[in-house]
């Protein structure tokens, strides 16, 4: 398979790391742990949006686009990257935020990603909960175009097969460093969202005739829905690029049961995870997607779904931002600052 003949901008910092984690695999008592840090992926904060932006900033230059234009909820990671893809290529970019929380806190509203958002110099839409964004997407395009600007228009997550194409890409890379290290795979851990994600790696394993495992643990919706997102979007992407082998269904796993009470919707089980990865490794997971489906893994791990001389690699898509607009749930199970009787400075004269 070659990808060479679609466009694609250099944005990544790429190959991502693929490592080690010991404590993490001593503390679990089961299989190996390795981690493929694409939260090192360098676009501003990194995380894997900028391997779906490669490819669509690609495609939006050879149409001649002047103007991004993309969505998500109000503290999106993918609009972030897409906000610092555009500055770096010198393009506007527009972003459609949906504030989908009832009470929202502080945090949640200025810190985080939207802080980045406006820093990056995007042109922030707030729009309530239960738009139909899509289509306020498509409305916005069209207003631009009527002003005389070039939109290119960047669905969820940048999850359509030309995105897709950045995971597609990113399975070869994880199986090559794989080889080097003389490590076989038996499974690939990893967060499922928007899904282009989870169906780049379906296809890009499919394509190298691998046979790792590649788990999606949902983060958005039931079980069932968002396996059939991706299957739609790992067969959509197959056919774009054409001549990839046959993708039974077998090969499109997800589970929902880490998701708790809907999306980025803290549960205990990820804050847990958040800190155990944080203490036991010095990595930073991320409130809505890694640490649930590190909940969730870890949790399948002590219930011995693995043997322990398997390897499994779960891919860190990035998201820390977040993580400072989600203070409420995670610094209320810290543990209790120590405090000391020390002496007083002498006061300045
Ligand atoms: C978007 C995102 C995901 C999910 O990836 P999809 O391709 O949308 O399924 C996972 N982790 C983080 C941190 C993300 O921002």
């Amino acid at each position: 398979m070659n990808l060479e003949r679609f466009p694609r901008v250099d944005l990544c910092h790429a190959p991502t790391p693929l490592e080690f984690m010991p404590r993490l695999t001593q503390h679990l008592g089961g299989p190996q742990l390795w981690i493929k840090r694409d939260d090192c992926t360098g676009m501003a904060l990194g995380g894997n949006k900028a391997r779906k932006l490669a490819f669509l900033l690609g495609d939006a230059l050879q149409h001649g686009a002047n103007h991004l234009v993309t969505l998500g909820a109000l503290q999106s990671n993918h609009v972030r990257q897409t906000a610092a893809a555009a500055a770096r290529l010198g393009l506007a970019c527009t972003v459609l935020l949906e504030h989908r929380h009832p009470n929202p806190d502080e945090a949640y509203l200025h810190n985080g990603n939207v802080l980045l958002d406006g820093l990056l110099g995007a042109e922030i839409v707030h729009l309530p909960g239960g738009t139909d964004m899509p289509a306020a997407l498509t409305q916005v395009g069209d207003a631009l175009r009527a002003k005389g600007q070039r939109p290119y228009l960047i669905p969820s997550g940048g999850s359509n097969p030309v995105g897709t194409l950045g995971y597609v890409l990113a399975a070869q890379e994880l199986l090559n460093q794989a080889r080097e290290k003389s490590l076989h795979l038996d499974h690939i851990v990893l967060a499922s969202g928007s899904a282009g994600t989870q169906a780049g790696l379906v296809v890009g394993v499919a394509a190298q005739n691998s046979s790792v495992g590649v788990q999606g643990f949902a983060v958005s919706q039931a079980a069932h829905l968002q396996h059939a997102r991706v299957s739609a979007l790992a067969l959509a992407t197959a056919q774009w690029i054409g001549d990839i082998p046959e993708i039974p269904p077998e090969a499109i796993r997800v589970n929902a049961d880490y998701l708790g009470k809907g999306y980025s919707i803290p549960t205990p089980a990820m804050v847990e995870a958040v800190q155990q990865v944080a203490r036991l490794e010095g990595i930073l997971l991320d409130p809505v997607y890694t640490g649930k489906a590190m909940a969730g893994l870890m949790d399948w791990i002590r219930r011995g779904h693995y043997r322990a001389n398997e390897n499994i690699v779960f891919i860190h898509t990035g998201g820390q931002a977040g993580l400072f607009g989600f203070c409420d749930a995670l610094s209320q199970s810290t543990p209790d600052s120590r405090h000391i009787e020390a002496p007083q400075r002498q006061k300045d004269i």
